[in-house]
């Protein structure tokens, strides 16, 4: 049966691989687990699963909300100097540990007729987390669970990243391309994945393959780039007393009418489009007319053009509600209402292509571990790389979890070694590995 299943997808792998790919690609077969190297890093980890345990609590029980990153990422700073990398903070905040390749120049050598030199391999968790400062991140345990938000998104992630690196140290591994171990700053919410846009623009020229570890589990390859637009929505006006001035126009009010307008409209199935109203504010006391309201709402969407339609919906419905308040106020002489709507983040959409090495390496290490995984669409910081046509996936970095994004957040590290023995093998089958120890 698992025959079968190799001979599938051997099969069904593209021949154009081996030739535009020949060093990284004929390595990320079961010849990479030949190399006792290789062995020996897949061993470290195993071995070594109570210290990245350790250090995934203790990482999450640094907060780290976007934007504040820093106290996290002196820590994996840290971490990785103990294991022996130059390590560096970029002026973003991400933290970079570098190792360099036996002849990155020579594998880059394919694309040379492009006039580009792709010879570096990144590898990247990000730091920030959606909680804002002054939540609890204490890890509390109950039965086989770790709990606290952040532990699996993206404790999981950081986790992993300083373990592979560390693997690789341990086993003297020196790869064909450049090494890059990145943990980033701002990929939740509105840090808009500032990190790795900085990283792009900073490497992006030299970079033939991103793989971003975000959060547990090993059952999923992101491999397209979900596009989604941030919106806020802010409606001023005079405000006054709720006796004496009613019948002002009410910014509360109109921002009400127009999400309720939003609201109403059709989004089709597929291409999959959503919407989310997730933050509105505004007023000062319940005996006050407001002079200001704001809402925040999230846009997503499979297809550029839905996005698009959407975002003019918005601004278009709350445009309207606004008419609809000063139409309807009782006193229109007393005060208007100004509105404006921004947009606060964009994230471009993009796929990986289908005969990309990079997911070529993915599958066979998946076979190899015995790890059938599906491919999927996704929000990530795989987005930027993907936008810009980088080959790039986001991957779980093993154990399970769930309720990210809330207080109730946890994680399981069981089976975790699947998913660390995964990052490293993508990581190397991407990069090469070359004769060798490095010292
Ligand atoms: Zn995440």
């Amino acid at each position: 049966m698992k025959r079968a299943i190799l001979w599938v997808i051997l099969l069904t792998m593209p021949a154009r691989t081996i030739s535009t790919y020949a060093a990284p690609s004929a390595q990320a077969s079961t010849g990479l687990t030949e190399d006792s190297r290789v062995r020996i890093a897949l061993d470290w980890l195993k071995k070594n699963l109570p210290s990245t345990n350790e250090t995934q609590i203790r990482l999450t029980e640094i907060p780290a909300p976007s934007f504040q990153e820093a106290a996290r990422a002196a820590a994996v700073k840290a971490l990785f100097e103990q294991a022996g990398f130059h390590a560096e903070i970029d002026q973003t905040g991400n933290v970079i540990a570098k190792l360099a390749g036996a002849s990155p120049s020579a594998n880059a050598g394919n694309n040379k007729t492009n006039g580009d030199h792709r010879d570096t391999v990144m590898l990247s968790a990000h730091l920030d987390t959606v909680f804002p400062a002054g939540t609890e991140v204490k890890v509390h345990r109950e039965n086989d669970r770790w709990l606290a938000p952040g532990i699996s998104d993206n404790g999981t992630g950081l986790a992993a990243l300083v373990a592979v690196a560390r693997a690789v140290q341990a086993a003297h591994l020196k790869p064909q391309l450049n090494l890059l171990f990145v943990a980033n700053v701002g990929e939740e919410g509105e840090g808009n994945l500032r990190g790795m846009r900085a990283l792009i623009d900073a490497y992006g020229a030299h970079l033939r393959a991103v793989i971003v570890l975000d959060g547990s589990s090993t059952d999923h390859v992101t491999t397209k780039a979900l596009a989604s637009r941030r919106m806020e929505a802010v409606i001023t006006g005079p405000g006054g007393h709720s006796w004496s001035d009613f019948g002002m126009p009410n910014p509360i009010n109109a921002l009400v009418r127009g999400s309720v307008r939003f609201i109403a409209t059709k989004v089709p199935a597929s291409p999959r489009t959503t919407f989310n109203l997730g933050q509105i504010e505004g007023g000062t006391s319940i005996n006050s007319i407001p002079y200001e309201a704001r809402l925040k709402v999230d846009i997503r969407s499979e297809s550029e053009q839905e996005l698009a339609r959407l975002e003019s919906v918005l601004r278009e419905c709350i445009a309207a509600g606004v008419r609809d308040e000063m139409d309807n106020s009782r006193d229109r002489t007393r005060g208007k209402l100004e509105f404006k709507v921004e947009l606060l983040g964009s994230r471009p959409g993009g796929e990986l292509r289908a005969d990309s090495p990079l997911l070529a390496a993915l599958r066979l290490d998946d076979e190899y571990l015995g790890n059938p995984s599906r491919p999927e669409r996704s929000s990530t910081d795989a987005n930027i790389p993907l936008s810009l046509g980088i080959d790039a996936i986001s991957i779980g970095a093993g154990g399970n979890g769930g309720g990210a994004h809330s207080l109730q957040e946890w994680y399981d590290p069981a089976g975790r070694e699947i998913g660390l023995q995964r990052a490293l093998l993508t990581l190397l089958g991407a990069s090469g590995i070359a004769e060798g120890a490095a010292r």
